[in-house]
């Protein structure tokens, strides 16, 4: 059981992923945690990819797709498959992918694009205010300090990140929709792409979630 999940930045992509998983018995492949781990492993590969995010470098397809078919192809007993975060990124990693899996005699099960409109992703981040002291995250509407502008633990001046500045903001989400427009109809044409409307509360998008994950579950198994 494959299933991948795609989402813009700063649309909760990664805590979604995580209670999905848990939810549905699958193996949460974050690909920035797997090629971390596969770096702090020290094999081969490992250095191969330390070199290369040591020279400042993106981990090329070939490389990222080889550390990430490992990990679907070597599942734990205890899960009944993977749900792939933050990979396939671009179009020619989901078609290595698929190649790749078509050999092992595997396939990618089913996609879900969580969709949130662009306003309400840079609404969100560039309403955060963060703590220099001790990282803590407030937001200026949906969560602010209980003194304007300080840290409710330790009471330091809060400040925006300039990686949270709107402009930069809306520079990521246009590299994000450039990339994943393309694995969308990709996916869409191979008939297994599922959307779900991110924008609206949480527990709502969890419940869809849940439940788009179960049908690819039975549709697999039937
Ligand atoms: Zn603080």
């Amino acid at each position: 059981m494959n299933i991948v999940l795609l989402g813009p930045p700063g649309a909760g992509k990664g805590t979604q992923a995580q209670r999905l998983g848990r939810a549905l018995q699958l193996q949460h492949l974050s690909s920035g945690d797997v090629l971390r781990a596969e770096r702090a492993s020290g094999t081969e590969l490992g250095r191969q990819v330390a070199a290369i995010m040591d020279a400042g470098a993106l981990v090329p397809d070939p490389v990222i797709v080889e550390v990430m078919l490992a990990r679907v192809l070597s599942l734990p007993e205890e899960f009944k498959g993977v749900l792939l975060d933050g990979f396939p990124r671009t179009l020619g990693q989901a078609r290595s992918l698929d190649e790749a899996l078509e050999k092992a005699g595997r396939k990618i099960d089913g996609v879900v694009l969580l969709k949130v409109p662009d306003e309400v992703i840079v609404e969100r981040i560039s309403g955060r205010l963060s703590c220099p002291q001790c990282g803590a995250i407030y937001h200026e509407k949906v969560q602010p300090p209980r003194v304007a502008g300080k840290c409710d633990r330790d009471g330091a001046a809060l400040v925006h990140r300039p990686d949270d500045r709107p402009e930069v903001v809306r520079e990521r989400l246009a590299a994000y929709h450039q990339q994943t427009a393309p694995l969308a109809d990709y996916y869409r044409g191979r008939g297994v792409l599922a959307e779900v409307p991110g924008d609206q509360p949480i527990e709502k998008v969890e419940e869809q979630l849940l439940a788009i994950g179960q049908s690819i579950i039975k549709k697999a198994s039937s």
